[in-house]
């Protein structure tokens, strides 16, 4: 059976996390700044963290007697003492728009996904951030799993690693969002750590623009991540109004909707960037044009853009989609506001790799799939009882 990753270490003030074989490091868990600190530590000099970081992650060369510009004692040296090691691709699926989707296995045994959807030129890579997710949003796929742990950086820039390898030269990764399974600002020093790698030149070279990081909206966490980073910032919003997004996203409990804007406007404070507020559209729960004009007047001053987002069934969701007349009818009057709005074209829905989607497999810590069970045989036997009542009233 494998390990589970279990130690933490610390390098340069981040805590690390590595699997449960002190002895060795797993490099793909430092950035640039930890990796020249841990070469500085070893009494190396600081340049050979460059060397390795380029040929890890823009050569993907993972075996160090192929670094071929760095001495032959360094490298046997780090034979003994490091390696690294990305997640494995357990199932990879393709869909007929081009979408792959991989699932991929960590070491403790736990799946998490990774999707690519390529558009045009661009390629976008949608990585996770957790083994599930400790939120419980009511629309969403990968909350009914639970929660079992964050992901260490390893397993969130292994997952860029790994898909840079599948994916063809012509249609490179362009833009990388971080929308995947979990939270990410509930693993914020990870995240930052992992995007800090996907700007970095001698890795993945993505601008900041091309780097988006989404949240259902941890206050504090985003004014931390403001110091910390300048990514591009996504808001899963989703409703206009705290009594529809209590229910909907109940993080709005402890973080109502006039917090969360705030720190929205403290995050793009100074910049140009617009914050995308995400809007999964919801038939006949958030889709109305009362919440449509609820919203224009929300976002008034903020800089602002919007994705609404056709809601990807799947079993036992009591959700169904927005009509597209409906949408439509949603999305004008936002744009006769001024909004820049633009609806997600669903990609890779028949691979179940759409927004919403991701299930992964999950040792789930918080029994939350038990509660997600029980509440899914309620709604089933509701449908069935209102079914019944229905067929006895034609009759
Ligand atoms: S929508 Fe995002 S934050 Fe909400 S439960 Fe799903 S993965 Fe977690």
């Amino acid at each position: 059976m494998k390990k589970p990753i279990l130690t933490q270490i610390s390098v340069n003030e981040h805590l690390y996390s590595v699997p449960d074989a002190p002895e060795k490091l797993n490099l793909l868990d430092l950035d640039r700044e930890a990796l020249e600190a841990w070469f500085v530590e070893l009494g190396e000099k600081a340049f050979h963290a460059r060397q390795v970081l380029k040929w890890i992650h823009k050569h993907q060369v993972t075996d160090f007697d192929a670094m071929t510009d760095i001495g032959k004692s360094l490298r046997a040296k780090l034979q003994d003492i490091a390696y690294v090691r990305m997640p494995e691709i357990a199932v990879e699926q393709a869909s007929e728009d081009g979408t792959r989707k991989w699932l991929m296995e960590l070491e403790c045994g736990n799946r998490i996904e990774t999707v690519f959807i390529p558009d045009g030129y661009r390629g976008t890579l949608c990585v996770s951030s957790q083994v599930g997710c400790a939120l419980d949003c009511t629309f969403c796929s990968t909350a009914r799993q639970g929660f079992n742990r964050n992901l260490s950086v390893a397993e969130i820039i292994g997952q860029v690693w790994v898909a840079k390898r599948e994916i063809s030269p012509e249609r490179p990764l362009t833009n990388i969002v971080m929308m995947g399974m979990g939270e990410p600002l509930a693993n914020l020093e990870n995240v930052v750590a992992a995007m800090g790698i996907m700007m970095d030149d001698l890795a993945y070279e993505l601008s900041k623009r091309r780097v988006t990081l989404s949240t259902a909206g941890i206050v504090p966490a985003l004014d931390r991540l403001k110091a910390l980073s300048d990514v591009s910032l996504a808001v899963s919003l989703h409703a206009p109004d705290d009594e529809l997004r209590d229910q909907l996203v109940p993080l709005n409990r402890k973080y109502p909707i006039r917090e969360l804007m705030a720190a929205c406007r403290r995050y793009v404070a100074g910049d140009r960037r617009k914050v995308t507020f995400e809007y999964v559209m919801l038939d006949g729960v958030n889709d109305s044009d009362r919440h449509a004009r609820q919203l224009v007047k929300l976002l008034q001053g903020i800089p602002a853009k919007v994705n609404l987002i056709p809601f990807n069934p799947f079993p036992t969701t009591r959700f169904k989609r927005s009509s597209a007349q409906r949408i439509e009818a949603f999305q004008a009057i936002l744009m006769r506001a001024g909004l820049i709005t633009i609806t997600r074209r669903t990609r890779g829905d028949d691979i179940d790799a759409a927004c919403g989607q991701l299930v992964g497999r999950v040792t789930d810590r918080s029994r939350r799939h038990l509660r997600s069970a029980k509440r899914d045989l309620r709604n089933l036997e509701t449908a069935a009882v209102n079914k019944v009542e229905l067929e006895k009233n034609r009759l």
